[in-house]
């Protein structure tokens, strides 16, 4: 498209949109209007998918992975019916069927030695099905559950441990996404993945993340379901129309890495990969899922507790975790009993399979919108050599094909979520007239079909 600098200087304060439903959306010139009308538009291919995911097939998974009896870490490999042996060939089984000819389903195992909660040497196998991008982008996208169950003594590989919310319920949220979305075509690759050994300290997704690294593998974002499976809270309360999603600021290392010491620097500490991920995600999400709320909680995890996104976030990668509203501690990680005329233990009763099938739509939205997406621009950098209330910035340019351009966001320090967005066509520098001492700012990428790439934050360039 034609682009002229000095006009669209003028206009990038005034006439840039308003994002979040604003009705006074100003129109620059038509091209900005019809690009900004595309990107905010529900994709057809999504909605459909959305429309696929379905709560009977969830149910089903969860009562078959109870069924196992215990899917602890340490249990029998043996039987066709019973232990983690026959939930994990199980699962790689069904994982064939609906994906066949589209998904590579492998195991990744590895033998993990005796330490605090392993006792005896144990193979801990993931199941891996990959999705195949049609570009020839080196881009991922990891989605998780833990199909590992536990009682409440961590040893006890031979209870009955059902994990139907903890974790059964993210695991058929995997399993469903990587059927539905098996019969689609994205640009970037996506990894349907179920791990063991989240209960004995995180080894499934550990042992991933580490090869990845190795591999210097280009994961440029993961989501783990890990309790995604009721509305009901320990007291009672109903809520199936949110999620939290735990999204990092800054990590917490005792060294802080020369990109972390500049986001800090410059008062990014909410403008991290993980939580431009999670903004992503929320508008995505909640685009396509109507009436239900993606709460983001700017923190790793809840107090006490961890995930498998933490091996992925400790390996630099943008990393979220998604978890029901109001957990209910009766009802996760302890022998199935009655006390007191209380049922305690994490029965499939306990389990709301439309609120999960919920939760799995969300994911499924903005996993496919991210890979439908050109990846996020590199190198986005803000001009700061000299003393200028103008904001200059400047970025790499895209490899893909279908690219049509890029989009400045922006928001108050104070605010949460970008409130205006401008699209400046396929440069890759551009000068508001909006001052960088003043708001944050993010460049996305843009394709042709308005399939929009989370923000990019840009550093200083001297
Ligand atoms: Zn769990």
């Amino acid at each position: 498209m034609k682009f002229h600098l000095h006009s669209a200087i003028r206009m990038a304060g005034s006439a840039a949109l308003l994002l979040a439903g604003s009705s006074h959306a100003v129109a620059a010139d038509a091209a900005d209007t019809a690009i900004e009308a595309k990107i905010q538009a529900r994709k057809p291919e999504i909605q459909k998918i959305v429309a696929e995911i379905s709560a009977k097939r969830i149910e089903a998974t969860i009562n078959k992975l109870v069924s196992f009896h215990t899917r602890h870490t340490m249990s029998d490999t043996q039987s066709d019916t019973t232990g983690i042996g026959a939930a994990r060939r199980w699962i790689k089984s069904e994982l064939e069927r609906c994906g066949a000819g589209n998904l590579d389903v492998q195991f990744d195992s590895h033998l993990h030695p005796v330490d605090r909660r392993i006792d005896k040497p144990t193979e801990i196998v993931n199941v891996v099905a990959t999705l195949k991008g049609t570009s020839a982008s080196d881009r991922y996208y990891v989605v998780s559950g833990h199909y590992d169950s536990r009682v409440t003594d961590i040893m006890n590989a031979t209870g009955f441990a059902p994990g139907a919310n903890d974790d059964a319920s993210g695991t058929a949220a995997v399993m469903e996404m990587a059927c539905v979305m098996a019969r689609y075509k994205f640009d970037a690759n996506i990894v349907f993945m179920t791990v063991a050994a989240e209960e004995q300290g995180l080894y499934g997704s550990g042992h991933f993340a580490q090869q990845a690294r190795e591999k210097n593998l280009n994961i440029a974002g993961m989501f783990t379901n890990d309790i995604i499976g009721s509305s009901r809270s320990d007291t009672g309360l109903v809520d199936n129309k949110q999620v939290r999603l735990f999204a990092e600021g800054v990590p917490a290392r005792k060294e802080m890495p020369d990109n972390i010491r500049t986001l800090v620097a410059t008062g990014g500490e909410n403008d991290s990969i993980s939580r431009q991920l999670a903004r992503h995600v929320k508008e995505q999400g909640e685009r396509y899922v109507p009436d239900f709320k993606v709460t983001i909680i700017n923190r790793a995890d809840r107090y006490l507790r961890g995930g498998d996104h933490m091996p992925f976030l400790e390996q630099g990668y943008a990393a979220l975790r998604f978890t029901e509203p109001a957990e209910d501690f009766n009802h996760q990680h302890q022998d199935v009993r009655t006390e007191n005329g209380v049922k305690i233990g994490d029965l499939a009763e306990y389990v709301d399979f439309n609120y999960t099938a919920q939760v799995t739509r969300v994911n499924a939205a903005a996993l496919a919108s991210l890979a439908l997406a050109p990846a996020a621009p590199s190198k986005v950098q803000v001009r700061t050599a000299k003393l200028e209330n103008a904001t200059s910035l400047v970025w790499e340019a895209n490899k893909e094909a279908d690219l049509a351009g890029y989009r400045i966001v922006w928001r108050d320090t104070t605010a949460a979520d970008w409130q205006h967005a401008k699209y400046v066509g396929n440069v890759t520098e551009f000068t508001m007239d909006v001052s960088k001492d003043n708001v944050f700012f993010g460049v996305q990428a843009v394709d042709k079909d308005g399939n929009v790439s989370p923000a990019t934050y840009p550093v200083p360039l001297r």
